[in-house]
Formats: structure tokens, sequence, C-alpha cells
């Protein structure tokens, strides 16, 4: 018998022990539910399932609908017939057709900034953090990195490879206090954080420009959730609130979500043309993994288009009247905002049966519960588009308040405006058996 050695990990920034261990008790229920893996066809925005059941789908995260739009779905087919090729399979910076160099000069008038393209926004943050850490994406200078503790799971996961360039800590959301403190006593810091949160809720650009004024900071922002729902040509909520515009600011965001399309925008602004080389060479899967292919190109040049006319302004204006819609009907605890997502709080003991009993009325909205979120937290993630119908949300919103969900202050009481939205349920209901 050979004495061979057991391992003890550091697990210093991860540990999958209790992120599977907690996380599969969750997907396991929401599985054994149904309120997860659910498989359907897709039919003018609406789901079919092979028992044939028909839902709505109320948790994607395309806001504006320009992921189905015919004009998107045309450009990418006709970006592939034109270019010949979905994915010329070498590193782009020996041999490369002009459909990336397109792609980028169109974004780049669009958000007013120098864009770099990637296949995702996950790969664009593991592979621009570590070169941020080391000091060669900024001054030169290796700062501290912070890392937001609700950072998005795409930053965080960053943490080990930055951690073995530079130090490396987590500070609470948002706590400009330790930001200040911290920029105080290292010589560089970068904040890594959400310009737009997963659950709601906006990062503090004005507070942090002016840290970045007064200490140099760096900023990593991950403006996913807000690219093409929010600003002027959608240019994001970040880009919107006057952040520092030179090498203190960058950020990442996906043409997957509001943008319809697929891959990632890294917008810099004050960076010298080599600084596009090194990141190309660098920046981990940017350097050795596919690019964004054609298909995906001729999207979201397309989409690109639609964002330079008035079509863009009509879908940001459906998107909030459509949010209006549901606050007045249902109270969140995002009420109000501009942020398209909702979580309709449940408790622990009823989410689960909550989405079901939504589910059954013909939409999807997905539980989250204990363990993923804290206790006291569960809810259902709702998210709303400008695609919508108010018929639909009218639907969806009297389906959650039979599930438990409290009717908003300003909801018409139940026997007036209430029996309207009882008799539309049954009625034109996507599910048909309702
Ligand atoms: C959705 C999301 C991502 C993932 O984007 P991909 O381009 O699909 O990798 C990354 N960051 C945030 C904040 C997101 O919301």
């Amino acid at each position: 018998m050979s004495e061979r050695k057991t391992i003890t990990p550091a697990h210093r920034y991860r540990n999958n022990d209790r992120l599977i261990g907690i996380g599969n008790t969750f997907w396991n229920t929401s599985y054994e539910h149904g309120v997860a893996g659910i498989v359907g066809d897709l039919e003018d925005g609406v789901f079919h399932t092979p028992d044939g059941h028909e839902f709505v789908n109320f948790t994607v995260c395309s806001y504006l609908d320009l992921d189905t739009h015919p004009k998107v779905i045309d450009g990418a087919v006709a970006s592939l017939r034109r270019f010949g090729v979905l994915d010329h399979c070498i590193p782009r910076t020996r041999v490369q057709t002009p459909v990336l160099l397109e792609l980028e000069e169109s974004l780049g008038e669009l958000f007013g900034a120098m864009v770099i393209s990637a296949i995702s926004t996950a790969a664009a943050s593991t592979g621009l953090l570590p070169v941020i850490a080391s000091g060669h994406l900024g001054n030169g200078t290796r700062p501290l990195m912070v890392f937001d503790k609700n950072a998005h799971v795409s930053m965080a996961n960053a943490k080990p490879s930055c951690a073995d360039e530079t130090e490396v800590v987590s500070c609470g959301h948002h706590d400009l206090d330790f930001l200040k403190d911290m920029c105080r006593t290292y010589e560089r810091v970068c904040y890594v954080v959400d310009g737009s949160d997963s659950l709601g809720g906006y990062a503090p650009v004005h507070e942090l420009a002016e840290l970045q004024e007064k200490y140099n900071l760096l900023v990593f922002y991950d403006d996913s959730h807000s690219l093409s729902a929010y600003g002027e040509r959608g240019i994001g909520y970040v880009r919107s609130h006057s952040p520092v515009l030179d090498e203190r600011t960058i950020t990442v965001a996906t043409l997957s979500k509001g943008f319809g399309a697929g891959g990632t925008a890294i917008l810099l602004d004050g960076y010298p043309e080599q600084t596009r080389r090194l990141i190309e060479r660098f920046a981990g899967p940017l350097g050795y993994s596919q690019k964004m292919n054609a298909a995906a190109v001729g999207a979201a040049l397309a989409s690109a288009e639609i964002h330079r006319t008035e079509e863009l302004t009509l879908l940001q204006g459906r998107l909030r009247s459509n949010i209006a819609l549901f606050d007045s009907l249902v109270a969140t605890e995002q009420s109000d905002s501009t942020y398209p997502i909702r979580v309709v709080p449940m408790t622990d003991e009823t989410v689960i049966d909550a989405a079901k009993q939504v589910f059954a009325a013909g939409f999807y909205t997905s539980p989250v519960f204990f363990p993923i979120v804290a206790r006291g937290t569960a809810g259902l993630r709702v998210m709303l588009r400008a695609g919508q119908s108010e018929e639909q949300i009218r639907r969806l919103c009297a389906a959650l308040v039979r599930a438990g969900a409290r009717p908003a202050a300003a909801a018409p009481a139940p026997g007036i405006g209430g029996e309207h939205l009882a008799a539309t349920t049954g009625e034109g209901a996507p599910d048909g058996h309702a």
C-alpha cells in the first residue's frame, strides 16, 4: 500500500464543494417541479412544448426583442453568405477577413468608443482582467484588484488568475468608503463592478468618476443588462452617466441581451491603437479561442443599424411603458426603476408552487430561492420586454397575484378592474387550457 497524498484545497477565491453543494440542491428542486429543464419550439413569441403546453417566456433578457427582429435574422443569414465562412479558425492577429473590422467600426461609431469584439462577455472578462491586474492595460502600475461582492460570476471567476498577477480583495456592494481607503493606501486600484446588476440597481457611476479623478482609480464595468435598453442609441447606463472617458474606464457589454445578436463589445477610450493589438494577442480567449462568427456579426450589424434609427427610441419607449404597466399591477422592491428586471417576492416555501401556477397559466417566470439567494429574498424573476403585449402583461400579473404576489397599491381593487383581469385570463390565453 502506497502512502499517497490527499490534497487540501486553498479555496481562496472559489469553492466547488460549496458552489455545487448549494447550487445543485436548487437546480434539482427546480427541475423536479418542472420549472427548469423546459424544452419547446418558439413561434411568434410563444413557446410550444411537446406535451402541448404553450407559454410566454417572461425571463428572457432580450429587452427590446431584437433577437427575433426580422432584420436581425436576415442580417445574420446575409452576412454568412457575404463573408462565405462562419469562423475562419486562426488567430485574427495573423489572418482575418474584414468581418470583425466592419463590426468594430460600426459599433465604434455607434457608441463613440474604440470597440473590440469578443465571442462573449465571459471570454472578454476572463481575458482582460488578468491583463489589467498585471498593469499591462492601464498606466503600467499593477493595481490592487477590488471586486465588488456582487460582481457577476463572469468577472468573479477571474479572481484566481488576477491573484497570480497582483493582490485581489472583495468589497461590500458599492462600498465607496472602502474604495476610497484603498485608493489612499495603494498606488493604483481597479474596481470591478456591474454597471447594472442582475437583480436591479445601477453602479454609482458619478461617485466613481470623482474617485477616478482624485485617485486615478481604474473602473472595470460590465454593463451587459443596460446596453440597448438604456440611453441614447442604446449606449447603456454607464456611458449615459458621464463616466471618465479615458484609460481609467473599461466597459464590457454583451451583444446577446438587449442588443439581440451575440458576442460582446469591449468599449475603450483614450487608448492608443496598439492596445487593440495587445488585447487581441494577450487577453486570454481573445488570443487563442474562436471569435464572434459571421452570423453573429451580421445580426449585430443589423441591430446596430436599428440603433441608429427612431425605431430604437420607440422600442425603448415600449419597454418603459411595459415596465410601468407591470409596476402598476404588482408590487416589487424594484418598482419605479427604469430597470427591466423585477423580483416578485415569495417565500422559500411558496415560490416553487407559485412558479408552477404561473407556468400553468401560460407564463414562464424563474423561481429563485434559498440556498442560491439569502433566506427571506425568494421570489419569481420577471423580465419586461418591448414586445410583450399589454394583454400578456395584465394576464401575467393576474396570475402572479393569484399565486400570492402582492398587488401594487395603485392596482385596481378586486371586483372592479380585477374582474376585467379575471375575464381576460380565460380568453386567448397562450396556454389554451388555463
Ligand atoms: C448575461 C451577462 C453576462 C454574460 O454575457 P455573455 O456575453 O453571454 O458572456 C456577463 N455579465 C453580465 C453582467 C451579464 O448579465
